[in-house]
């Protein structure tokens, strides 16, 4: 069940908006008005970010972060959009990149269980954008033109990806690092977490800098869940990353290391670890495992006030 006291404390309580409300902002002015507001929280140039940052909605909670890991969870929610149909996906291929309407039950919940324990661990909170939708109306992990049907469901999908795109430039800007963790469920097998980073092309900023060793040694993000009793998947690490859970459209635009210094992780949840009875012990040891990743890749320690990349010139005396 989704508690108020989880909502994060700077996401104001909307009814949803009714389906035709009296003063509509056509989808243009709300773009321009988002393009203005992001101008001002980032210092990307147009060129470098091309969505325009939107403004908040009810069905996407969005919260900023004050160190530099972002938690992702598009495929939990429930909610329609008002006046939005069931998307049909007629012509499109299924599968693994293409249409698919069921949704990863638990992963809303295990997100805001998860940035509630790293808050614990690091005094501050992480960035978090969470989509609150049914995947049968939007998609936020697919390209726009396989995630909606509806033009009314495309503000949804601008603010999924707007907050997004911000707070990467953000964490680019603050601390010239950051890591993405999209969080996701399969059901294929209940007591497993497997990898998706495309084989490890969205982790290129960690490879580059610690070695691939990063990528698939005990110390790798997945080599630490497994140091938690988490049971992951490739074992060993160093295999190749099972079809279907390789990684979709969010690792892959976010975890981009020609675009930011940024690395992206796709975890596939088994249901025991979303489940209402083993998401909280599910998130603890994830935070756990951060904690040591923060150290090792992100420079970050609890407590670290941040932003202190590059390190400081000594002034003179
Ligand atoms: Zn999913």
């Amino acid at each position: 069940m989704f508690s108020l006291t989880m909502l994060p404390s700077h996401t104001p309580l909307r009814s949803p908006a009714p389906a035709s409300p009296p003063v509509a902002l056509s989808p243009l002015v709300l773009r321009t008005l988002a393009l203005v507001v992001g101008l001002g929280l980032t210092t990307l140039s147009p060129a470098q970010d091309r969505r325009p940052v939107a403004v908040e909605s009810p069905r996407v909670v969005v919260r900023t972060g004050e160190f530099p890991i972002l938690l992702s969870a598009p495929h939990g929610g429930t909610l329609p959009i008002p006046g939005v149909p069931p998307r049909r996906g007629e012509g499109m291929a299924a599968g693994p990149a293409g249409f698919f309407t069921g949704r990863d039950g638990g992963t809303e919940e295990l997100a805001y269980e998860l940035a509630t324990e790293l808050r614990r661990r690091f005094g501050k909170p992480p960035y978090l954008v969470v989509s609150r939708v049914h995947r049968r109306f939007l998609d936020p992990n697919r390209p726009p033109e396989i995630a909606y049907e509806d033009p009314d469901a495309a503000p949804t999908y601008e603010t999924y990806h707007g907050a997004m795109t911000r707070f990467c430039g953000e964490m680019t800007q603050r601390f010239r690092c950051g890591v993405v963790l999209d969080l996701h469920g399969q059901g294929s097998q209940a007591d497993t977490i497997f990898r998706g980073t495309k084989n490890g092309q969205t982790t290129r900023r960690l490879q580059d800098l610690f070695g691939v060793e990063a990528q698939t040694g005990e110390r790798s993000l997945f080599g630490l869940l497994a140091r938690e009793q988490l049971k992951v998947h490739p074992q060993p690490l160093d295999g190749r990353e099972a079809s279907g859970f390789t990684g979709g459209y969010i690792v892959r635009t976010y975890g981009d290391a020609a675009r930011w210094p940024i690395d992206a992780h796709q975890l596939e949840m088994g249901a025991d670890y979303r489940s209402e009875s083993g998401r909280r012990a599910t998130a603890r040891k994830i935070a756990a495992a951060l904690v040591t990743y923060a150290e090792l890749y992100l420079e970050h320690t609890p407590g670290d006030t941040g932003e202190h990349h590059p390190p400081a010139p000594d002034l003179p005396e």
